[in-house]
């Protein structure tokens, strides 16, 4: 998760809208995982409903999430190793005859 916190850094949190914007904001993470009762995620998205600029951070959020989950690392596939070390082996084995 530490590459997401970094990414929301550089987003920002400019939320100036509604007084409870902090505290919901605050629910963001729990809400995208799930985590929150009935009642607190009616609020959440009630609040995000009447509130643009928080509407749009969640928006960011959420697509920040997204970005950092297709660019996540990925091993190298065992076979594409394999495919490499092959043609670098016969390319060696070539210079030699
Ligand atoms: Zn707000």
């Amino acid at each position: 998760m530490g590459k997401i916190r970094r990414l929301l850094h550089q987003i920002g949190h400019r939320i100036s809208g509604l007084p409870n914007c902090q505290d919901v904001n605050g629910f963001l993470a729990d809400y995208l995982d799930g985590n929150l009762d009935a009642k607190t995620k009616a609020r959440f998205e009630r609040h995000m409903r009447r509130c643009p600029p928080c509407a749009k951070y969640f928006d960011q959020y959420n697509e920040t999430i997204q970005i950092a989950r297709e660019t996540a690392p990925v091993e190298v596939p065992r076979e594409l190793a394999d495919h490499t070390l092959e043609f670098l082996r016969q390319r060696r084995h070539g210079a030699h005859e």
